[in-house]
């Protein structure tokens, strides 16, 4: 992998620690002195990509950003592989970015991480936000799976004090809660068993339940593509929260809901399968 430190859009980094935050996540520390030109938003969500070399030539194909942060990819070649992370921790002095990994099978990233030791190296982009609320409303309410759980916390450890936060966070077994960020006005509820590709999210189901303190406040809400969509439609039929007071994103694509659903199966073959049988030379 040679060094990009001469494109101020790529970052080679290294693998500084790795630690187990729960047995479904895991944090990397990365460093590296390229990251003294990392262009941090500071807003709470930012995040960058992780780019992978092509399995097949082991080569690292990266895109062309312009000014203007648009990308475009080599014509002869494939777009390289790329995940989105949230950066937890960045820490210019220190040369330091913190990235959460949810443990996932089949994940490109995610097995990397799993993966991945002291000395191992990465190549990250510059970061993006998404989180503009408009300052000074009294409540945020924030819903999130696991892959939302980084951004939530750096949205509670900067939130201004008197911000009453209401948040809920779905995990897929209940040794995946963590410890977030202490801070006045927070109330947390943790929804254990529930969504993270090993159930259905809750996250849809249990928002309409949350009651909403009057007057003006902003919903964050990250997680599966499906859940946010059903929040997404409360916050627009029924809420009808204009888009500045809601940054409702998806995360992540579950793709066993994506699979097909088979046809019913045909009812001779029904009648067949349902048809006693027994065998040869028993007398009934
Ligand atoms: C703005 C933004 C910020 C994000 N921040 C974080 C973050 O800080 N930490 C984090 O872990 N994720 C984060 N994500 C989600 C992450 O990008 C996806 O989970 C991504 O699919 C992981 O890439 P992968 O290469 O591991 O898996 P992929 O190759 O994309 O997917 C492979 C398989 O894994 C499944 N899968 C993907 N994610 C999950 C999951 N979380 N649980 C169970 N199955 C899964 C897919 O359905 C697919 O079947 C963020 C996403 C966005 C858009």
């Amino acid at each position: 992998m040679g060094s990009h430190s001469m494109d101020s859009n790529f970052f080679d980094v290294t693998v500084s620690s790795k630690t187990l935050l729960t047995p479904g996540m895991l944090r990397i520390t990365f460093c590296g002195d390229d990251l003294r030109n990392f262009r941090t938003t500071g807003m709470a969500d930012e995040y960058l990509r992780l780019f992978f070399e092509d399995e097949a030539t082991g080569e690292l194909v990266l895109p062309i950003i312009d000014g203007e942060g648009r990308w475009s990819y080599h014509e002869d070649r494939p777009p390289v592989r790329c995940s989105t992370y949230t950066v937890r921790r960045f820490d210019r002095r220190r040369c330091e970015l913190d990235v959460d990994f949810v443990v996932h099978p089949g994940g490109v990233a995610s097995e990397w991480a799993q993966r991945a030791q002291a000395g191992h190296r990465m190549v990250v982009n510059n970061p993006r936000g998404l989180y503009t609320p408009t300052e000074g409303l009294p409540w945020q309410l924030i819903l999130a799976d696991a892959t939302g759980i980084p951004a939530a916390a750096r949205l509670i450890e900067q939130k201004p004090g008197d911000l009453a936060c209401r948040v809920v966070i779905e995990v897929a077994t209940p040794d995946q809660i963590q410890p977030l960020p202490e801070r006045d006005n927070v109330v947390v509820t943790w929804l254990t068993d529930s969504g993270n590709g090993h159930w259905k999210s809750r996250l849809g189901d249990v928002f309409p339940l949350i009651p909403l303190p009057p007057g003006p406040g902003h919903i964050w809400a990250a997680g599966e593509q499906e859940a946010i969509r059903t929040i997404r439609k409360h916050v627009k039929n029924t809420l009808k929260l204009k888009p500045e007071r809601h940054k409702l994103v998806a995360y992540w694509i579950d793709d066993e809901r994506l699979r097909p659903r088979r046809p019913p199966l045909d009812t001779t073959v029904l009648a067949a399968l349902s048809t006693p049988w027994k065998p040869a030379g028993l007398q009934s």
